[in-house]
């Protein structure tokens, strides 16, 4: 059997999937037989994308998510349970990346980034872990970064949420045999990310350090490689990045 056929049947929750690699990764796994359910704040979004994805024969469902509120994850992940039954794998990939340098101390950005990027993912896992520990399996995948490697100028806070996530996730991997762990670390990717930088000298900056950027299509094919894997095959890390430069 292919390993594209793996992925068939899988119940995969996704969030941030109203654009980027989210979205991408939606398209993905749905063309390939998954059963999947899409949430982040922008609900109009993804009640498109599930139109579409189901008129071409998906089993896409939708629900609108904030991810800094623990108690609207257990009700996402609820939704799940009772649209499909058993939850497979959570792709934990909503993220912000407000980039500045430390000295313009915006705070609200710092706590905003670990509040999405970090707690976030927290709220996920533990929305699911109690019940794939009960199910005997699962696998949950948390999107870093190159950020969770290398820190770069105006990247400090960003970098650290994601060597946060690097870190719960090879706890997590260490803690369980039943459920499979993967970090997936993109370099640059096209998507709306930049969007949330306010600085202006960086925001600028950033125009010429993406121009390399890959399509999101590539992380969402890393994904569904991992996710495709037998029951005994943990891939714990993906790097995808662009062939040119260094990010
Ligand atoms: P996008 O900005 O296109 O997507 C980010 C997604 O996160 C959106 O769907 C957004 O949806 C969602 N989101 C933001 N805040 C929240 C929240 N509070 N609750 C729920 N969803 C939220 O960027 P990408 O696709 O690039 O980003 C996806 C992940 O990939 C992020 O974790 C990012 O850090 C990581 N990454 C991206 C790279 C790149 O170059 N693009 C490189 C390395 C890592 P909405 O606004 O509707 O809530």
């Amino acid at each position: 059997m292919s390993a594209f056929h793996d992925v068939q049947g899988k119940t995969v929750l996704i969030t941030g999937a109203s654009s980027g690699i989210g979205e991408a990764t939606a398209r993905l796994l749905s063309e390939r037989g998954a059963k999947v359910l899409i949430g982040a704040r922008r609900g109009e979004r993804l009640r498109t994308l599930s139109q579409t994805l189901n008129a071409a024969g998906g089993e896409v469902r939708y629900r609108s998510l904030d991810v800094t509120d623990p108690a609207d994850f257990a009700a996402f992940v609820a939704y799940a349970q009772e649209q499909f039954g058993a939850i497979d794998v959570l792709v934990n990939n909503a993220g912000v990346m407000p980039l500045s340098p430390l000295r313009a101390l915006k705070l609200d950005e710092w706590n905003r980034m670990i509040d999405v990027n970090v707690r976030g993912v927290l709220h996920g896992i533990a929305a699911v872990l109690p019940l794939m520990e009960a199910q005997g399996h699962g696998q949950v995948v948390n999107v870093a970064s190159l950020g969770a490697h290398y820190v770069v100028p105006t990247g400090a806070v960003y970098c650290a949420t994601k060597f946060a996530v690097w870190a719960i996730s090879d706890g997590l991997r260490q803690e369980s045999d039943k459920i499979r762990v993967t970090t997936i670390s993109p370099g640059v990717v096209e998507s709306e990310l930049a969007d949330t930088i306010t600085d202006a000298a960086t925001a600028e900056g950033m125009k010429e350090f993406r121009r390399i950027a890959i399509g999101p299509d590539a992380i969402a094919r890393a994904i569904a490689f991992a996710i495709a894997q037998p029951a005994d095959v943990d891939v714990s890390e993906v790097i995808v990045r662009p062939t040119a430069g260094s990010f």
